[in-house]
Order: structure tokens, then C-alpha cells, then sequence
């Protein structure tokens, strides 16, 4: 844990008048200031010990703070908006050399060449590029599943739904199978609007997402993501018509994959979808 001492540091509210930090919706920034709060989603990530961790938009810096009073070997914080890093430095000069910010968009950053392994993601995301930064996360997973320990992620309730939804749930989607899949995903607590500055007009959940030693059952990444699009693209319909848009023999996929055609996507099980992504790899051998 190093020499890090957080009560040295002012507190947040003052790092934001002081800096003059307005919160932009633009970059999704809505702030957790109350450190009991950041403590508990650093807690939710479990064991850091020897661990990089990775923090996207640290904004002004409450969960870092967290984050470098656990044992985790440093932490990258990628944050895109000038103004919260230099916010940042009297954090980055307190905690030196564990704290490293990089300035950028978090979409630009590759994890494995940022920071060494073992390493985890933990961060409070901007909702407007949230699920398109979980999915990189996913598709690295898929060709490592030892390339990320943890990822401990607060999302709009409503996406932390679908990322845990079982078959037969009415919001298990594409999302839910790519992410358990390779995860065993779990929604760890909720935080309510008025916890954030400003508050957003959602609730909040924080959700771990626990990489599997190896993915659920064999598929190729893109054709599982092919047979998920397809089937959950008409998710009302029967899958024997919504694999049509596959542009492949549906009977034949289905009976190869002893999948009955009349089911709907949404009660097809992770397991399911990846025989049909077998069954769609054979077919197009
Ligand atoms: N971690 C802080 C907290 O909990 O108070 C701030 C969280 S706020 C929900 C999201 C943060 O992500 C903001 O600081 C925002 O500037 C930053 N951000 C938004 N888009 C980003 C991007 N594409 N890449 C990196 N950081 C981004």
C-alpha cells in the first residue's frame, strides 16, 4: 500500500471549486464524493494484491483515492478531460509512484500494452461509451481469458441488468451471453441517483465481472457474435426465421446444433448459442 496517505489531500468538493471543475454531460461526468462510497467499490473488486488496476475517468479522483489505499500494485487512470487531470497532480505527487494518469479516450487505450499483468479495470464509466468500452474489454478476454483478473464496473442499473439477465429474462440479450460467456458476472450493489454529483437521472449498479479460466463452452468470438446479432436482431421471432438474415442453410445449422427451431432467441442459453456458432463454423468450412 505504499506511503499513500489520503487525509493529507483536500477534500474533493474543494479539488473541484478549486480547479473550477463543472461537470459535462458531454463526457458523462457525474462524481462520487463521498469516499465511504469509493472505499466500497474498491472493496467490491476484490483482492488487489500485486494487481495493476486500471481506472477509466478518474474525473476527481474519489474512487483513485480508493484505489490506491488497497494493495494494488499501481494504477493507470485514463481520463480524457484536461481540467480533471490537472486536478489530478497533488493526487499523482501524493501517491508517487503509484499512480500513473494518462491522457486520452479510454476507446484509444489498448489494456494489455497500458499496464502490466496481472491487471483489473475498475472505474465508475461514463454511461455514453460504458458498453462499447466493456465489449473491447470482452473481445480481449476472448482471445486471453487471463489477459484481465477482474473488472468491477458501476453501470446504469438498467445495463448491469442485461449483463447478469438469465435465459428467459426479458432483457437477456447479446450483451448477457458475450459477458457470460467469458464471465461469471455478478451485480454487486446499487447506488442511487442523488449519490453523484450532479445526480444522473438513473439509479447506478456496480457489477463484477469475473473472467472464467476458459470461456463457457468452444466457439469463435466473431461467429458467436454473428448467430447473436442475427437471433437477438428479431428477438420476437423463432430463431429458424431470424437466422435467416445468416444467409446460410437455417435447417441444417439447427439440426447440427440440436437446436429446436421454434425457440426465441431470448430463451436460447449461452451454451445453445455457442453450438449454433459451432454448427455456423462447420457449415462455412
Ligand atoms: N471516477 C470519477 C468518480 O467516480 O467520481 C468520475 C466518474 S464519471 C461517471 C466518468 C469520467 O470519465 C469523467 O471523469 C469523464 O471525464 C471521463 N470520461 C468520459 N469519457 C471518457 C473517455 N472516452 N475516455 C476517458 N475518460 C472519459
Amino acid at each position: 500500500m505504499g506511503d499513500f496517505d489520503p487525509k493529507t489531500l483536500p477534500p474533493l468538493r474543494e479539488v473541484i471549486s478549486s480547479h473550477g471543475l463543472r461537470a459535462k454531460k458531454s463526457l458523462g461526468q457525474n462524481f462520487l464524493l463521498d469516499l465511504n462510497l469509493t472505499d466500497r467499490i474498491a472493496r467490491a473488486a476484490g483482492d488487489l494484491r500485486n494487481i495493476g488496476v486500471v481506472e477509466i475517468g478518474p474525473g476527481p479522483g474519489g474512487l483513485t483515492r480508493s484505489l490506491l489505499a488497497t494493495d494494488a500494485r499501481e494504477v493507470i487512470a485514463v481520463e480524457r478531460d484536461a481540467a480533471c487531470l490537472e486536478a489530478l497532480r497533488a493526487l499523482e505527487a501524493a501517491a508517487a509512484p503509484r499512480l500513473r494518469l494518462v491522457e486520452g479516450d479510454a476507446l484509444d487505450v489498448d489494456l494489455t500494452s497500458v499496464i502490466g499483468a496481472p491487471r483489473a479495470v475498475v472505474a465508475n464509466l461514463p454511461y455514453n461509451v460504458a458498453t462499447v468500452l466493456l465489449t473491447g474489454w470482452l473481445e480481449i478476454l476472448a482471445r486471453d481469458p487471463r489477459a484481465i483478473s477482474s473488472l468491477t464496473l458501476m453501470f446504469q442499473k438498467e445495463v448491469a441488468e442485461r449483463l447478469a439477465a438469465p435465459p428467459g429474462n426479458r432483457v437477456y440479450g447479446r450483451l448477457s451471453v458475450l459477458a457470460q460467456w467469458l464471465c461469471q458476472v455478478t451485480t454487486v450493489f446499487d447506488v442511487p441517483a442523488r449519490a453523484f454529483t450532479p445526480p444522473p437521472k438513473v439509479v447506478s449498479t456496480v457489477v463484477r465481472l469475473a473472467p472464467r479460466t476458459a470461456p463457457l463452452a468452444p466457439a469463435d468470438p466473431d461467429l458467436l457474435q454473428r448467430v447473436t446479432a442475427a437471433a437477438f436482431g428479431q428477438r420476437r421471432k423463432m430463431v429458424r426465421s431470424s437466422l435467416k438474415t445468416l444467409k446460410i442453410d437455417v435447417d441444417e445449422l439447427l439440426d447440427s446444433s440440436g437446436i429446436d427451431g421454434r425457440a426465441r432467441a431470448e430463451v436460447l442459453s449461452v451454451n445453445d448459442y455457442c453450438a449454433l456458432a459451432r454448427a455456423l463454423a462447420d457449415q462455412s468450412a
